[in-house]
């Protein structure tokens, strides 16, 4: 079994997060919990890119869809549709306007429990009721209920791989093999090393 410090996972900083002069920002949170950044690339999205992005999951539209439901019944309104395929559609042409309108970074972060760690750090996907602390939480003031009243996706900063599954299917998505070192920082030793001697002169 591979050692879970090499595990990886996907993060990509949507438009909003680099038209805010969001990014060193936002990797320094990541980069200070220990994770080590092994792929970094800028680019604009194609709309195709983001279809096939939220459709590796096949479960995806639909549980974003059941979700969707649930937050406007929470609200005491009705769903535009009881079809949770058809609300999760609707999400998905609100992220191909968003993501394609501008520069995205997207990065490869590894480290022990990475797709988790960066998850928790990251924040839940509605900014208004993300934990303060978290990126999401500090940083953005949207919500189900501004996105859903303009017909858009909600501007959360930040896209993260929800699972190593995910991540695994995500990552070479955005990257070639190349695109992604392999390097040791000089910090592993003390998050990592089984011996930490040698330390002291
Ligand atoms: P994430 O993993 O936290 O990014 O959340 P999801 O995978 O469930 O959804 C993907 C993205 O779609 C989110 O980050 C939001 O930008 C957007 N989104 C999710 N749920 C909703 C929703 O109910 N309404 C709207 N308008 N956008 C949503
Ligand atoms: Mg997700």
């Amino acid at each position: 079994m591979t050692h879970l410090k090499h595990e990886k996972t996907l993060v990509l900083i949507k438009p909003d997060g680099v038209q805010r002069s969001l990014i060193g920002e936002i990797i320094n949170r990541y980069e200070r919990a220990g994770l080590k950044l092994v792929g970094l690339k800028i680019l604009v999205p194609t709309s195709d890119m983001v279809d096939r992005h939220y459709s590796l999951d096949p479960s995806w539209k639909q549980s974003v869809g059941e979700k969707a439901i649930a937050s406007y019944e929470k609200r005491g309104m009705e769903p535009p549709s009881r079809d949770p395929i058809k609300l999760g559609d609707r999400v998905l042409d609100g992220l191909k306007k968003y993501l394609v309108c501008g520069p995205v970074i997207a990065m490869v972060w590894q480290g022990a429990h990475a797709v988790e760690v960066v998850r928790k750090i990251t924040g839940g996907t509605e900014p208004r009721t993300s934990d303060v602390g978290t990126i999401r939480g500090d940083f953005v003031l949207d919500s189900y209920q501004m996105a859903d009243t303009d017909g858009r996706a909600v501007r959360n900063l930040i896209h993260a791989s929800g699972s190593v599954q995910e991540a695994t299917q995500e990552i070479p998505l955005w990257f070639n093999e190349n695109e992604i070192l392999s390097y040791r920082l000089v910090q592993e030793q003390i998050l990592y090393d089984v011996n930490i001697d040698g330390i002291l002169e």
